[in-house]
């Protein structure tokens, strides 16, 4: 029992695009948890790490899913240390919509610091997929997903 606003959905955009049903920038994946190249890039780059089974919130994940996706969070991290060399990395991640979460689907951001410091925290355009699956192609080589 929670008390926690979890958005909601007619399907979960998360597992719509992990099965492959809506298109969407799938960096990697591995048993248990998957990398996203989110169109709403908020840093440079900006990934998000997500269970690859349906879970709402940081409530409802499995201990081994829990070790996944921190695994994962660090992975993403070290990708974009070496990869895009940024001065600052920034993780967070929301649980209700009060706490400004907008995906039903737990989510953890990574995103590198933008030229000058800091995170786009206002509006954000939805990039087209070229965009983030050029983003992909260029992590991609430093990225070790365990
Ligand atoms: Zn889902």
């Amino acid at each position: 029992m929670t008390s926690i606003q979890v958005p909601r959905h007619e399907s979960c955009p998360f597992c719509d695009y992990l099965a492959g049903r809506r298109p969407y920038t799938v960096l990697a994946r591995t048993e248990l948890a998957a990398v996203l190249v989110t169109r709403e890039q908020r840093g440079l780059p900006h990934l998000l790490v997500v269970p690859v089974a349906h879970r709402t919130t940081i409530l409802d994940v499995t201990d081994d899913e829990a070790t996944a996706l921190l695994t994962g969070v660090r992975a993403v991290a070290r990708a974009i240390d070496e990869c895009y060399g940024r001065e600052g990395i920034a993780v967070w991640q929301n649980n209700g919509v009060p706490a400004d979460q907008t995906v039903g689907h737990v989510h953890f951001h990574v995103a590198g610091t933008l030229d000058g410091g800091d995170t786009e925290w206002g509006p954000v355009p939805a990039l087209p997929l070229t965009e983030t699956d050029a983003v992909a192609v260029r992590i991609a080589p430093y990225l070790r997903l365990e």
